[in-house]
């Protein structure tokens, strides 16, 4: 019996020691194969390049802001007051959708403390800068064969003006050390500066030592600028003053400076003195990089009455970036431009008052003889280098129950 019980202890034993055997086997097995698995979950610690990012902005144009008496008389309001908001009312749209407006403001805001001028020498009240401010605009250019108009003192109150109504001006300068600083902006995560040049003061001179009132189109300092501009930015835009008067046509120094910009990197070009509209274009720079140049946005308010500088454009460009990152995490920024836009628009006055800014298309033979056949040929004339420039008419079309509300 006890004979029995022993064996029957020992067997027992013997599959616990079986059991324990097979544990530790598979144990040890276990233990293997957890290595193998610490080693696979190494591997995924080679890094990875970090995900591309993309971001994208709108921008649009406007060309000269150039104020006759006739314009600031209509807009005054009161003995000393003017309201020029009425003259933007129907154009308004198409400014403040864009994340990023720029104007030309041709004859310079000393107000009215300088006494307002109108041509040869202009000076314009400050109320223009409010209405511009109403309308969208982020950015104006000083640089323009006016910026002497008033002498230093209108440079001043202007640049002044800008600061307080929280707007960038760029090409003219109250001070040397505000000259130095190269003026950017940043629009959903893009950050763009922004430069501009005249050809010319209409003969009048920078008083000695302080030539920073005005940037003058200098290739050595222009490339100068840029560079620092890229430095410091993603997206460089380039304000140019210059070409022929009256001109539908761009001519070869323009072309040139416009290549010179593009082999420089700029990204955009907005040109404008002409006080008509001239076409739009790409060029391509040294580096293989693309150029979007505006060779003349025209006027946009103005009481020129002659028909092609009754005539402007709001233009419009959509501003890619793309971040890609190597393994190490360094990255990459490209820029793209794409969509070019233009709303071709006509200042309509009636004996030298009631002006309004509307969109050339809805222009009727009674403000312009053959309006239709104008529009259809201004949309020929600036598309004729860009076939892919598209006209903004559908929206135009679709604000028209929305604005008689
Ligand atoms: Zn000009």
């Amino acid at each position: 019996m006890i004979k029995l019980q022993f064996l029957i202890l020992l067997m027992i034993l013997l599959v616990l020691t079986a059991c324990n055997i097979q544990d530790y086997i598979i144990g040890e097995a276990s233990q293997g194969k957890n290595d193998e698995v610490v080693q696979v979950d190494v591997e995924p610690i080679v890094p990875e390049p970090k995900e591309p990012e993309y971001y994208s902005a709108s921008i649009s144009a406007i060309g000269d802001i150039l104020i006759h008496n006739s314009v600031y008389e209509d807009a005054q309001i009161a003995n000393d007051q003017y309201d020029f908001t009425k003259m933007f009312r129907d154009v308004k749209p198409y400014l403040e959708n864009t994340d990023l407006t720029i104007a030309n403001s041709e004859s310079i805001i000393g107000g009215q403390e300088l006494g307002l001028s109108s041509y040869p020498l202009f000076n314009s009240p400050y109320e223009i800068g409010d209405a511009l401010k109403e309308v969208g605009v982020d950015v104006v250019n000083m640089a323009n064969n006016h910026s002497l108009d008033g002498g230093e003192q209108a440079i001043i109150n202007a640049t002044n003006y800008w600061n307080d109504l929280g707007i960038t001006y760029i090409g003219a300068s109250p001070s040397q050390e505000a000259s130095r600083e190269i003026k950017t902006l940043t629009a959903n995560n893009i950050i763009f500066s922004f430069l501009g040049y005249t050809y010319g003061t209409n003969g009048l001179q920078t008083p000695v030592g302080k030539e920073y009132l005005v940037n003058y189109i200098d290739q050595e300092k222009m490339a100068h600028d840029i560079q620092v501009a890229k430095e410091i930015s993603d997206v460089v835009i380039l304000n140019l003053h210059i070409g022929n008067e009256y001109e539908q046509h761009f001519n070869d120094y323009q072309n040139q400076v416009a290549q010179f910009a593009a082999d420089q990197g700029v990204d955009l070009v907005i040109a404008h003195h002409p006080h008509v509209l001239q076409p739009v274009k790409w060029y391509e720079g040294r580096e293989g990089n693309k150029t979007f140049v505006v060779h003349s946005l025209g006027n946009f308010l103005s009481a020129q009455d002659m028909l092609y500088t009754k005539i402007g454009a709001i233009f419009q460009i959509r501003v890619n970036k793309a971040v890609s990152y190597d393994i190490e995490g360094n990255e990459t920024v490209t820029i793209n431009l794409t969509n070019p836009k233009l709303l071709p628009t006509f200042v309509k006055f009636r004996n030298w008052s009631n002006y309004e800014i509307i969109p050339l298309q809805k222009a009727t033979n009674k403000d312009l003889a053959n309006a239709n056949t104008v529009y259809e040929k201004i949309k020929s004339h600036m598309s004729q280098y860009v076939p892919e420039l598209q006209f903004i008419e559908e929206q135009f079309q679709e604000n028209v129950p929305t604005s008689a509300y």
